[in-house]
């Protein structure tokens, strides 16, 4: 079994940003990647400094390619299914059969968005239907922006999107405001839309079930989260039940409830973007290393 200092699990924006620190202190860093980046229904990723609007599936791919110039990094491209506490750090198992030993462990591993069972929508996902308006909301050059409710979270979404361009908010028997809300989508000069959705067609034009057809520009959505791994969860780690979902609990320094277990990016946050993956990648890394010396946080 190969052993390393630190296996990291999720070869995207976090885990590439935690080993690279990793790499950088000539520390002995695995990556492990099962290839199915968050955003890979988007083509342009947007909002991070430097990268703005470049193919996001390029991103990475420099990343990477940077990342495996250090010569203490290896690469596994495939899943980790299990990883239990052994000789002082931890024993993984990957699906192929293979076992790796890290002293340290960054898990990355992102989540998943689960949307709405409304025909139409998954296949426009990324494409014309979104969850992140300073993301994809400029792109829609100030036009007809549809909300699709999912519950009383999606208000919020509705009272912010007027600033990218006119908004209806398609209720879809998923949440009814009170009159305070309906005075604060009124002064945000919102439409609202009751008749529930039967699908959505062509770009992104929202079919009613009363026969009607509205044509949007784009759509906004609030998916529920879910972690894309069951690994922390099964490592015991703390969590915190956030608004969309749960997510890992880590304190400051990204270090999980469990000693020598770290988590960044969007698993371990309630909401997250690509720069505030790289962020906490980078700091989960960082704290990866000084663990080394100094211990990790019990
Ligand atoms: C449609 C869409 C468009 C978006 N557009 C933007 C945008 O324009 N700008 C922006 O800033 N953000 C955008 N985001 C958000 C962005 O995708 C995430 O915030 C970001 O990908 C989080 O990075 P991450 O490294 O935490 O997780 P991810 O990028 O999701 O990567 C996690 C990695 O871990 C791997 N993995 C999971 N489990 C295992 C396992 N057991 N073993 C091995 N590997 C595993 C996955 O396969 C994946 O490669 C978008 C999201 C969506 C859904």
């Amino acid at each position: 079994m190969d052993t390393y200092d630190v296996i990291v699990v999720g070869g995207s924006y976090a885990g590439i940003s935690a080993a690279m620190q990793l790499a950088r202190a000539r520390r002995r860093v695995l990556v492990v990647d099962a290839g199915r980046r968050r955003n890979r229904y988007a083509r342009h990723s947007h909002g991070f400094l430097g990268q703005d609007g470049r193919e996001a599936a390029a991103i990475v791919a420099d990343a990477r390619a940077q990342l495996m110039k250090y010569g203490t990094v290896r690469w596994h491209d495939g899943t980790a299914t299990l990883a239990v506490p052994r000789d002082g750090g931890f024993r993984v198992s990957l699906a192929d059969g293979e076992a790796a030993h890290g002293q340290r462990l960054v898990l990355a591993t992102g989540v998943v968005d689960e949307l709405p069972a409304i025909p139409g929508l998954a296949e426009r996902w990324g494409a014309s239907v979104f969850h992140c308006p300073y993301c994809h909301g400029y792109e829609l050059e100030q036009g007809r922006i549809g909300v699709l409710a999912t519950g009383a979270h999606s208000l919020h979404h509705a009272l912010m999107l007027p600033d990218w361009g006119q908004v209806t908010f398609f209720l879809n028997a998923a949440f009814e405001p009170d009159a305070e809300q309906l005075a604060k989508l009124a002064a945000r000069g919102v439409t609202l839309e009751r008749t529930p959705v039967r699908a959505i067609a062509g770009r992104a034009t929202v079919a009613l079930r009363d026969g009607r057809e509205m044509a949007m520009d784009g759509l906004f959505v609030v998916s529920r989260l879910r972690g894309a791994s069951p690994l922390a969860e099964l490592l015991g780690c703390d969590m915190e039940e956030g608004a969309l979902g749960k997510y890992v609990r880590t304190d400051m320094m990204k270090a999980t409830s469990v000693a020598g277990v770290y988590a960044c990016g969007d698993l371990a946050r309630m909401t997250g973007n690509v720069a505030m993956a790289v962020a906490d990648g980078a700091m989960a890394g960082a704290a990866a290393h000084q663990s080394l010396m100094f211990g990790a946080p019990a």
